[in-house]
Protein backbone atom coordinates (compact mmCIF):
# COMPACT_ATOMS: atom_id res chain seq x y z
CA UNK A 1 0.00 0.00 0.00
CA UNK A 2 1.10 3.63 -0.42
CA UNK A 3 2.91 5.20 2.58
CA UNK A 4 1.67 8.55 3.63
CA UNK A 5 1.94 11.24 1.14
CA UNK A 6 2.28 8.73 -1.74
CA UNK A 7 0.67 8.92 -4.86
CA UNK A 8 -2.00 6.31 -5.87
CA UNK A 9 -1.20 3.85 -8.56
CA UNK A 10 -3.96 4.37 -11.56
CA UNK A 11 -5.11 0.73 -13.05
CA UNK A 12 -6.74 0.77 -16.24
CA UNK A 13 -9.25 -1.92 -17.72
CA UNK A 14 -9.80 -1.43 -21.35
CA UNK A 15 -12.81 -3.23 -22.44
CA UNK A 16 -11.81 -3.68 -26.28
CA UNK A 17 -14.94 -4.18 -27.54
CA UNK A 18 -17.57 -2.28 -29.90
CA UNK A 19 -19.74 -5.64 -31.00
CA UNK A 20 -22.67 -3.82 -28.69
CA UNK A 21 -22.03 -0.51 -30.17
CA UNK A 22 -22.92 2.15 -33.40
CA UNK A 23 -19.67 1.09 -34.83
CA UNK A 24 -17.04 -1.67 -34.39
CA UNK A 25 -14.27 1.04 -34.13
CA UNK A 26 -14.91 1.87 -30.39
CA UNK A 27 -13.34 -1.32 -29.41
CA UNK A 28 -10.02 -0.25 -30.70
CA UNK A 29 -10.02 2.58 -28.14
CA UNK A 30 -8.29 1.40 -25.02
CA UNK A 31 -5.66 0.08 -27.27
CA UNK A 32 -5.02 3.36 -29.06
CA UNK A 33 -4.70 5.13 -25.04
CA UNK A 34 -2.58 1.78 -24.26
CA UNK A 35 -0.17 3.02 -26.81
CA UNK A 36 -0.97 7.42 -27.14
CA UNK A 37 2.47 8.95 -26.07
CA UNK A 38 0.02 11.47 -24.10
CA UNK A 39 -0.55 8.84 -21.63
CA UNK A 40 3.51 9.66 -20.40
CA UNK A 41 1.83 12.87 -18.66
CA UNK A 42 -0.45 11.46 -16.18
CA UNK A 43 1.75 11.78 -13.01
CA UNK A 44 0.55 8.74 -11.11
CA UNK A 45 1.88 5.43 -11.86
CA UNK A 46 0.19 3.25 -14.21
CA UNK A 47 -1.21 -0.52 -14.09
CA UNK A 48 -2.94 -1.61 -17.43
CA UNK A 49 -4.55 -4.71 -17.00
CA UNK A 50 -4.80 -6.74 -20.06
CA UNK A 51 -7.70 -5.37 -22.59
CA UNK A 52 -10.78 -7.58 -22.68
CA UNK A 53 -11.68 -8.35 -26.06
CA UNK A 54 -14.80 -10.52 -27.43
CA UNK A 55 -15.10 -14.05 -28.18
CA UNK A 56 -15.54 -15.26 -31.87
CA UNK A 57 -18.31 -17.14 -32.93
CA UNK A 58 -20.49 -16.30 -30.13
CA UNK A 59 -23.36 -14.41 -30.56
CA UNK A 60 -23.50 -10.36 -29.24
CA UNK A 61 -25.52 -11.21 -26.23
CA UNK A 62 -23.35 -14.07 -25.57
CA UNK A 63 -20.10 -12.03 -25.80
CA UNK A 64 -21.15 -9.06 -24.31
CA UNK A 65 -22.16 -10.89 -20.93
CA UNK A 66 -18.97 -13.05 -20.93
CA UNK A 67 -16.96 -10.30 -21.52
CA UNK A 68 -19.02 -8.14 -18.90
CA UNK A 69 -18.41 -10.92 -16.35
CA UNK A 70 -14.73 -10.43 -16.90
CA UNK A 71 -14.58 -6.74 -16.68
CA UNK A 72 -17.31 -7.11 -13.61
CA UNK A 73 -14.64 -9.56 -11.81
CA UNK A 74 -11.95 -7.32 -12.37
CA UNK A 75 -14.04 -4.14 -11.02
CA UNK A 76 -14.96 -6.52 -7.56
CA UNK A 77 -11.63 -7.08 -6.99
CA UNK A 78 -9.91 -3.70 -7.56
CA UNK A 79 -13.13 -1.99 -5.88
CA UNK A 80 -12.29 -5.07 -2.52
CA UNK A 81 -8.60 -3.43 -2.70
CA UNK A 82 -9.51 0.08 -2.32
CA UNK A 83 -7.58 1.06 -5.71
CA UNK A 84 -8.03 3.60 -7.77
CA UNK A 85 -9.38 2.31 -11.16
CA UNK A 86 -10.80 3.79 -14.42
CA UNK A 87 -12.70 1.46 -17.37
CA UNK A 88 -11.68 2.63 -20.43
CA UNK A 89 -14.47 1.40 -23.53
CA UNK A 90 -15.51 0.59 -25.71
CA UNK A 91 -18.84 0.89 -26.55
CA UNK A 92 -20.76 2.04 -23.40
CA UNK A 93 -22.11 -1.67 -22.87
CA UNK A 94 -19.06 -1.93 -20.59
CA UNK A 95 -21.24 -0.14 -18.00
CA UNK A 96 -23.02 -3.37 -17.15
CA UNK A 97 -19.82 -4.90 -16.00
CA UNK A 98 -18.17 -1.98 -14.19
CA UNK A 99 -20.68 -1.23 -11.91
CA UNK A 100 -21.95 -4.89 -11.42
CA UNK A 101 -18.63 -5.48 -9.84
CA UNK A 102 -18.48 -2.39 -7.93
CA UNK A 103 -22.14 -2.93 -6.65
CA UNK A 104 -21.44 -6.52 -5.66
CA UNK A 105 -18.28 -5.65 -3.84
CA UNK A 106 -19.81 -2.92 -2.33
CA UNK A 107 -23.20 -5.42 -1.60
CA UNK A 108 -22.69 -5.96 2.30
CA UNK A 109 -21.26 -2.23 2.95
CA UNK A 110 -24.80 -0.63 1.14
CA UNK A 111 -26.04 0.81 -1.66
CA UNK A 112 -23.93 2.50 -4.67
CA UNK A 113 -24.73 5.63 -6.42
CA UNK A 114 -23.64 6.19 -10.49
CA UNK A 115 -23.56 9.49 -11.85
CA UNK A 116 -24.32 9.14 -15.83
CA UNK A 117 -22.76 11.79 -18.35
CA UNK A 118 -23.48 11.04 -21.68
CA UNK A 119 -25.71 12.75 -24.67
CA UNK A 120 -27.87 9.43 -24.17
CA UNK A 121 -30.35 7.96 -21.63
CA UNK A 122 -28.71 4.37 -22.44
CA UNK A 123 -31.84 3.25 -21.21
CA UNK A 124 -33.46 1.17 -23.40
CA UNK A 125 -34.54 -2.51 -22.64
CA UNK A 126 -34.26 -5.09 -25.33
CA UNK A 127 -38.45 -4.57 -25.98
CA UNK A 128 -38.12 -0.59 -26.67
CA UNK A 129 -34.57 -0.82 -28.75
CA UNK A 130 -35.12 -0.07 -32.32
CA UNK A 131 -31.70 -1.32 -33.29
CA UNK A 132 -31.54 -3.73 -30.11
CA UNK A 133 -27.69 -2.15 -29.57
CA UNK A 134 -26.93 -3.36 -25.94
CA UNK A 135 -24.96 0.07 -25.58
CA UNK A 136 -28.38 1.73 -25.70
CA UNK A 137 -28.94 -0.04 -22.50
CA UNK A 138 -26.58 -0.37 -19.65
CA UNK A 139 -28.19 1.99 -17.41
CA UNK A 140 -31.69 -0.46 -17.46
CA UNK A 141 -29.96 -2.90 -17.39
CA UNK A 142 -27.95 -2.01 -14.05
CA UNK A 143 -31.61 -0.93 -12.53
CA UNK A 144 -33.01 -4.52 -13.11
CA UNK A 145 -34.42 -4.17 -16.84
CA UNK A 146 -33.22 -6.10 -19.57
CA UNK A 147 -31.51 -9.32 -20.52
CA UNK A 148 -31.50 -11.30 -17.75
CA UNK A 149 -28.19 -12.58 -18.29
CA UNK A 150 -27.03 -8.94 -17.69
CA UNK A 151 -28.69 -8.08 -14.73
CA UNK A 152 -28.00 -10.78 -12.57
CA UNK A 153 -24.07 -10.44 -13.01
CA UNK A 154 -22.36 -11.84 -10.26
CA UNK A 155 -25.86 -11.61 -8.06
CA UNK A 156 -29.24 -11.45 -8.89
CA UNK A 157 -29.85 -8.08 -7.09
CA UNK A 158 -30.48 -4.87 -9.19
CA UNK A 159 -26.99 -3.33 -8.91
CA UNK A 160 -28.98 0.67 -8.64
CA UNK A 161 -31.76 1.63 -7.23
CA UNK A 162 -33.35 4.46 -9.44
CA UNK A 163 -33.30 7.01 -6.41
CA UNK A 164 -29.11 6.84 -6.36
CA UNK A 165 -29.01 7.60 -10.33
CA UNK A 166 -28.85 10.36 -12.01
CA UNK A 167 -28.14 12.03 -15.42
CA UNK A 168 -26.43 14.41 -17.28
CA UNK A 169 -26.26 16.21 -20.56
CA UNK A 170 -29.05 14.00 -21.86
CA UNK A 171 -29.97 16.15 -25.72
CA UNK A 172 -30.55 12.78 -27.71
CA UNK A 173 -33.15 9.95 -26.44
CA UNK A 174 -36.26 8.15 -27.83
CA UNK A 175 -39.58 7.81 -25.64
CA UNK A 176 -39.57 4.07 -24.72
CA UNK A 177 -36.21 4.88 -22.63
CA UNK A 178 -37.41 8.33 -20.99
CA UNK A 179 -40.63 6.80 -20.43
CA UNK A 180 -38.74 4.18 -18.75
CA UNK A 181 -36.82 6.83 -16.16
CA UNK A 182 -39.91 8.55 -15.73
CA UNK A 183 -41.74 5.46 -14.31
CA UNK A 184 -38.55 4.97 -12.33
CA UNK A 185 -38.56 8.41 -10.88
CA UNK A 186 -34.32 8.89 -11.93
CA UNK A 187 -32.92 12.32 -11.90
CA UNK A 188 -31.98 13.79 -15.09
CA UNK A 189 -30.18 16.77 -15.84
CA UNK A 190 -31.15 17.57 -19.49
CA UNK A 191 -28.59 19.25 -21.58
CA UNK A 192 -30.80 23.00 -21.33
CA UNK A 193 -30.43 22.49 -17.51
CA UNK A 194 -27.21 22.10 -17.81
CA UNK A 195 -26.42 25.30 -19.97
CA UNK A 196 -28.64 27.41 -17.99
CA UNK A 197 -26.91 26.67 -14.68
CA UNK A 198 -23.70 25.23 -15.53
CA UNK A 199 -21.71 21.80 -15.21
CA UNK A 200 -20.06 22.95 -12.23
CA UNK A 201 -23.10 23.86 -10.19
CA UNK A 202 -24.96 20.64 -11.93
CA UNK A 203 -22.71 17.93 -11.10
CA UNK A 204 -22.05 19.34 -7.19
CA UNK A 205 -25.80 18.60 -7.09
CA UNK A 206 -25.41 15.35 -8.80
CA UNK A 207 -23.09 14.40 -6.59
CA UNK A 208 -25.40 15.35 -3.10
CA UNK A 209 -27.96 13.68 -5.37
CA UNK A 210 -26.12 10.12 -5.47
CA UNK A 211 -24.56 9.86 -1.88
CA UNK A 212 -27.47 10.74 0.00
CA UNK A 213 -28.62 7.54 0.74
CA UNK A 214 -25.40 5.11 -0.93
CA UNK A 215 -21.87 4.74 0.67
CA UNK A 216 -20.56 5.69 -2.23
CA UNK A 217 -20.69 6.00 -5.94
CA UNK A 218 -19.41 6.03 -9.77
CA UNK A 219 -18.78 8.31 -12.94
CA UNK A 220 -19.37 6.87 -16.00
CA UNK A 221 -18.73 9.66 -18.58
CA UNK A 222 -19.58 8.58 -22.36
CA UNK A 223 -17.42 10.75 -24.35
CA UNK A 224 -20.28 11.67 -26.51
CA UNK A 225 -21.82 13.75 -23.76
CA UNK A 226 -18.97 16.11 -24.61
CA UNK A 227 -19.91 18.72 -27.78
CA UNK A 228 -18.11 16.90 -30.45
CA UNK A 229 -16.33 20.18 -30.73
CA UNK A 230 -13.77 18.67 -28.25
CA UNK A 231 -14.40 15.22 -28.75
CA UNK A 232 -15.09 14.30 -32.32
CA UNK A 233 -13.52 10.57 -31.53
CA UNK A 234 -17.07 8.86 -30.91
CA UNK A 235 -19.85 6.91 -32.86
CA UNK A 236 -22.89 8.95 -32.14
CA UNK A 237 -22.21 12.45 -32.05
CA UNK A 238 -24.62 14.81 -30.66
CA UNK A 239 -24.37 18.58 -30.85
CA UNK A 240 -24.35 21.41 -27.99
CA UNK A 241 -23.05 19.75 -25.57
CA UNK A 242 -20.64 20.05 -22.54
CA UNK A 243 -17.56 21.90 -23.13
CA UNK A 244 -14.51 19.85 -21.91
CA UNK A 245 -13.36 22.93 -19.93
CA UNK A 246 -16.69 22.54 -18.30
CA UNK A 247 -16.47 18.92 -17.28
CA UNK A 248 -12.39 19.28 -16.12
CA UNK A 249 -13.23 22.19 -13.98
CA UNK A 250 -16.55 20.22 -12.32
CA UNK A 251 -14.34 17.12 -12.04
CA UNK A 252 -11.29 18.66 -10.31
CA UNK A 253 -13.99 20.11 -7.72
CA UNK A 254 -15.53 16.62 -6.87
CA UNK A 255 -12.66 14.03 -7.69
CA UNK A 256 -11.29 14.36 -4.12
CA UNK A 257 -14.48 12.94 -1.81
CA UNK A 258 -13.52 9.95 -0.61
CA UNK A 259 -17.07 8.71 -1.43
CA UNK A 260 -15.54 8.42 -5.36
CA UNK A 261 -14.96 4.75 -5.70
CA UNK A 262 -14.30 4.69 -9.65
CA UNK A 263 -14.51 6.14 -13.15
CA UNK A 264 -15.68 5.16 -16.51
CA UNK A 265 -14.47 6.99 -20.04
CA UNK A 266 -16.41 5.06 -23.07
CA UNK A 267 -17.19 5.25 -26.25
CA UNK A 268 -13.72 6.42 -28.19
CA UNK A 269 -13.18 5.62 -31.30
CA UNK A 270 -9.79 6.36 -32.67
CA UNK A 271 -10.97 6.51 -36.74
CA UNK A 272 -13.27 9.47 -36.02
CA UNK A 273 -11.09 11.66 -33.73
CA UNK A 274 -9.76 14.95 -35.56
CA UNK A 275 -5.71 16.56 -34.49
CA UNK A 276 -6.00 13.68 -31.91
CA UNK A 277 -8.41 15.97 -29.31
CA UNK A 278 -10.15 13.19 -28.04
CA UNK A 279 -7.01 11.10 -27.25
CA UNK A 280 -5.97 14.24 -25.32
CA UNK A 281 -8.66 14.93 -23.47
CA UNK A 282 -9.16 11.38 -22.33
CA UNK A 283 -5.50 11.75 -21.17
CA UNK A 284 -6.21 15.33 -19.70
CA UNK A 285 -9.42 13.79 -17.92
CA UNK A 286 -7.63 10.87 -16.01
CA UNK A 287 -4.78 13.81 -14.86
CA UNK A 288 -7.88 15.38 -13.20
CA UNK A 289 -8.86 11.90 -11.85
CA UNK A 290 -6.00 11.20 -10.59
CA UNK A 291 -4.65 14.27 -9.03
CA UNK A 292 -3.79 14.46 -5.23
CA UNK A 293 -6.18 11.70 -4.97
CA UNK A 294 -3.91 9.54 -2.69
CA UNK A 295 -5.05 10.64 0.53
CA UNK A 296 -8.62 11.44 -0.36
CA UNK A 297 -9.74 8.21 -1.68
CA UNK A 298 -11.70 5.47 0.20
CA UNK A 299 -10.61 6.79 3.15
MG1 LIG B 1 -24.00 8.28 -25.72
MG1 LIG C 1 -23.65 5.92 -23.61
Amino acid sequence: MSKEGDEMELYLLGYGSGIAGADLGSGDGPLKMRQSAYMAAVEVPIIWKDIIKAPRNKSVDESVTEICTALARQAADLTRKKAMFTVLGGDHSCAIGTWSGVAEAKRAEGDIGLIWIDAHMDSHTPETSETGRIHGMPLATLMGHGLVTLTTLLGRLPKLKPENVCLIGTRSYESGEAALLKRLNVKVYFMDEVKARGFEEVLAEAVQHVSAHTIGYGISLDLDGIDPIDAPGVDVPEPDGIRAVDLEAGLANVVHDPKLIATEIVEFDPQYDEDEKTEQLVVSLLQILTKGRAHGHQA
